[in-house]
Parts: structure tokens; sequence; C-alpha cells
């Protein structure tokens, strides 16, 4: 694999501590990260994994996944910095997989473009966020996106917003195995300085609600149906739960804060209590929200039993 990366000029290192390219800050090793820098090498990526049947993860922001304390013994694609830029096409914002939303939502505020300010709270780059259909404050990425490009062994192709498959926290790209390499944005003229005004208010909504400053992953579980995760966690009594350096939020119980050593085994362990004390107490099964990086899906294993 080694040969194969350094013959096609793709940048890659080895053994990275996946705890670097998380926001949760855990995971032991991955062996191989590679950062394509643009479709091309992703297909080339691609078509010699797929070939050689070696596991892959594809990393944006890293900030809706837990990485395994053991690493990953396959190849990490991280989407990131090498396919960053933001910029206009045929009157829509268009943004590589690996910007950074809350850049996205700045280059829009600078240029009076509203519609983007709920990405200024979102640590996602932008292949993440579409993957995810990320979104909060009654906002999503499904309202603006007006086309996602996305790239497999095959080529790229474009997939218009009816063919995104967007629903909560879902879009098409979670079942068809492609790697997102650009979103288009369509988005409405407005004063800059109403657009910072809402960024604004959104930034301090989140402060005031959420443990921003504990490294964590968002929320652990969906949001559906009923009364949402953190207020049935809450109801438990697992606020402020303890498993090594992990911790149940007790600003907000649907959030897991790593308080110094977390390791993903102490984060599984509450995302266990938590789930276990809410199907027994109020009859409700919490999914999770976040993704696992590792040799086996250990949030899949829980012991309380959800379907995703
Ligand atoms: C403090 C904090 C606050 C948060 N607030 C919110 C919020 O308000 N709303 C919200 O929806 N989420 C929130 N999140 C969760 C997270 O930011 C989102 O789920 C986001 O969309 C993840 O994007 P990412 O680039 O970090 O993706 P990653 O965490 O790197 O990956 C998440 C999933 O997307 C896939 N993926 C990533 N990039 C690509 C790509 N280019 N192509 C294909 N698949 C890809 C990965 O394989 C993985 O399955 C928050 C997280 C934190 C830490």
């Amino acid at each position: 694999m080694r040969e194969f990366f350094l013959n096609s000029g793709i940048y890659f290192e080895e053994n990275v501590p996946l705890k670097k390219l998380t926001t949760f800050g855990t995971g032991g090793p991955a062996r191989y990260v590679v950062q394509p820098k643009d479709e091309r090498e992703i297909s080339a990526v691609l078509t010699y994994l797929k070939q050689n049947d070696v596991p892959y993860f594809c990393l944006g922001g890293g900030s809706n996944v837990l990485a395994s304390d053991d690493g990953f013994s396959g190849v990490v694609i991280v989407v990131g910095r090498f396919m960053s830029q933001i910029f206009f096409e045929n009157g829509l914002l268009v943004a590589q997989a690996g910007a950074k939303a809350c850049q996205v939502a700045h280059f829009a505020c600078i240029n009076g473009l509203s519609g983007a300010e709920f990405l200024a709270g979102i640590p996602a780059c932008m292949g993440g966020a579409a993957y995810m259909n990320a979104g909060c404050f009654d906002r999503e990425m499904s309202d603006v996106v007006a086309g996602v490009k996305a790239a497999d062994e095959n080529g790229e192709k474009e997939f218009g917003h009816a063919r995104c498959g967007f629903a909560y926290r879902k879009s098409v790209f979670q079942s068809n195995g492609m790697i997102v390499t650009r979103v288009l944005l369509a988005l409405k003229p407005e004063k800059p300085e109403k657009i910072r005004a809402a960024m604004k208010e959104i930034l301090e909504k989140k402060k005031l609600t959420q443990p921003l400053e504990y490294p964590s992953a968002g929320s652990i579980f969906r949001a559906e149906g009923g009364a949402p995760a953190g207020l049935l966690i809450d109801r438990a009594g697992l606020k402020g739960l303890r498993a090594g350096g992990a911790e149940i939020s007790l600003k907000h119980a649907n959030f897991i804060v790593n308080k110094g050593g977390a390791t993903a085994k102490d984060i599984l362990e509450l995302m266990d209590a938590a789930g276990s004390a809410v199907k027994r107490k109020f009859g409700v099964v919490l999914r999770p929200e976040i993704k696992y990086l590792g040799d086996t899906d250990d949030i899949g294993r829980l012991s309380y039993s959800f379907t995703l």
C-alpha cells in the first residue's frame, strides 16, 4: 500500500493518532491517513482500496465521530485542508468538501448572502455537513443545498437537491458510499450587518446551552419523535455520570464530554448507561447520531439494542 501512495503522489501519513483528527479527542493510531487534493485522487484511492479489499473511512472535521482506542488498521481518507476552497460559480456559492462550515458562513456573510448563518456554530467540514444534513435552530443543510458533487472509483457525479435524499440527519451519501467533493449553496441577498447579528445570536445561544468548553462530538443521540434525548437522559438522572475521563454533560445531557484523558471505552460505557436507563424508564430507544471509526462497530454492539 505504501508503494501505491508513494507512486501516486497522494499525500499520506502512517500511524496517525486518531485523537488528533477527532473533536472528541479519543482514538489510537490509524495505519494510514491520506489527504487527497481533488476528486481524481479520491477516485484513484478508492479504486486501489476496493480492488485490494482494504477497509477505509472518510473523515471531514471529525466532529461527529468516536474513534476506537485500538485505532484503525485500514485507511482514513481525510477530505480537509487540501480541498477547502470557497468560491462562486453560476450564481451559487461553491464550497469544496474540506472547507470549514464556519468559514463558509463568514464567506457568505461578507458577500451579503443569507441562509448559511447556522453553519457558523457547527464544527464541521462541508462534506461532513452535507453527509449528515447537519443543522441547528430550525435550519439544516437541505434548506440551502442546491446540489452536491461526490466521487467514487468511477469518477465524480453531481446530485441535484432532489437526489441528495435529505431527511433528518440523513442523506443519500450515507448509503451510496460516495465521497462528497463539493457542496453548492443557493443563498439570498441580505445586509452583512443583519447576517452578522444572526450569526452572533446563534453562537451565543450555543454557548449558553452546550458544553463548548470541553471536547465532545455534539449530540450523541438522534432527536426523533417525543421528548428530546437530552431531556430523557436528564430525567433518568444521569447528568454528571462519569466513566473514566468522560462525563454526561451537566449543561446538556445529550452531550458526553471529555474532561481529560477519556477513552472511547469510557464514552461507550456512558452511551450504554444512557441508552439502557432511558429504555428502562421511558420505553424510548435512543438511536446514536455519532459514527464509529474502528475495526469493529462498537456502537452497534452496545448492550441495549437499537436499529439505525
Ligand atoms: C461542539 C459541537 C457542536 C455540534 N453542533 C451540531 C449542530 O448544531 N448540528 C449538527 O447537525 N451537528 C452538530 N455537531 C455534530 C457535527 O458537527 C456534525 O454532524 C457535522 O455534520 C459533522 O461534520 P464533519 O465534517 O466533522 O464530519 P465527520 O465527523 O468527520 O464525519 C461524520 C460522518 O460524515 C462522513 N463524512 C465526512 N466527510 C465526508 C465526505 N466528504 N464525504 C462523505 N462522507 C463524509 C464520515 O464518514 C462520517 O460518517 C456538533 C459537534 C460538536 C463537536
